[in-house]
């Protein structure tokens, strides 16, 4: 176990290129501080799901009004959707960007994110994959002030590009339990099936061309939101994506060494 008390970590922020290497982390965290995990994707990726099983087959740029950079009104939505089911709405706006590897826009995605940190008393979390613009990062921050919480410190997992879209492209994940699974470095059964049972799937994003539109959303809007929230005297740790030796105890002592330090100081 770690030196640094566990009730002493509020939340935290795990931030990282889609595919760097965040979950691994991830669950080292949880363990160590005893926090649940709050994910963005995730989140989307399950009102995703729930558009995809209403089986709308139609073209989605109906929905999206181009000169205002928004989406028509939700009473047009249902008239053309032919449903009122907010999940499935939810859905599409979520699918509209996803699937193109580019990043929901802030009104969808804050509104969203503050409903579920309200849910989880806005404390105990280690958010993943937010704040990813700097209008999230001042949301956050208003949040945390508002509800006289806190973010200990963002941990940076850091890896390269070409890295990345070699990982990216043979992950897979279960739609059951959220496990991630690699290909040659950590198949699935048969390479199929998850440890829960369920049959392990290809994300609709990691395709090469959806991971470098993921990239250059990061450089150009995730990393300010970072560094806001550094000039706001948040501390940041980076910690390698990639270890030469990948074994669950050298992720944690990378992880747990680069906090340690941290709280030396
Ligand atoms: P992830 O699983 O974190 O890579 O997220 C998958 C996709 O969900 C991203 O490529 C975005 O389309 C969307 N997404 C997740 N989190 C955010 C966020 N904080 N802001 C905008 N879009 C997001």
């Amino acid at each position: 176990m770690s030196r640094i008390d566990s009730n002493n970590i509020t939340n935290i922020v795990v931030a990282g290129k889609s595919g760097a290497g965040k979950q691994p982390r991830i669950d080292v965290l949880k363990e160590e501080f005893n926090l649940e995990q709050l994910s963005t994707g995730n989140i989307f990726r399950k009102y995703l799901g729930r558009f995809n099983e209403y089986g709308y087959k139609g073209d989605l740029d109906v929905f999206w009004d181009e000169k205002n950079q928004r989406f028509v009104p939700d009473d047009i939505i249902v008239e053309k959707l032919g449903t009122n089911d907010e999940d499935v709405i939810l859905g599409l706006k979520a699918k509209y960007f996803v699937d193109k590897g580019l990043f929901v826009p802030d009104y969808i995605t804050n509104q969203l994110f503050e409903a579920y940190f309200a849910e989880r008393n806005f404390r105990k979390q280690i958010l993943d994959g937010y704040p990813r613009t700097v209008d999230q990062s001042k949301f956050l921050l208003g949040l945390l002030e508002k509800h006289d919480s806190r973010i200990d410190f963002v941990l940076l997992v850091d890896n390269s590009d070409e890295r990345i879209i070699e990982r990216t492209v043979k992950r897979r994940i279960c739609p059951k339990c959220g496990r991630v699974y690699h290909l040659e470095y950590k198949p699935p059964r048969d390479g199929r099936w998850c440890e829960c049972g369920a049959e392990v799937i290809q994300r609709s994003d990691d395709t090469e061309e959806k991971i470098r539109s993921r990239l250059k959303e990061f450089k150009e809007k995730a990393l300010p939101a970072i560094n806001h929230l550094r000039d706001h005297g948040i501390p940041v740790v980076t910690v390698p994506g990639h270890l030469e030796e990948f074994t669950p105890e050298n992720v944690r002592k990378s992880v747990m060494g680069a906090i340690e330090k941290l709280y030396q100081k």
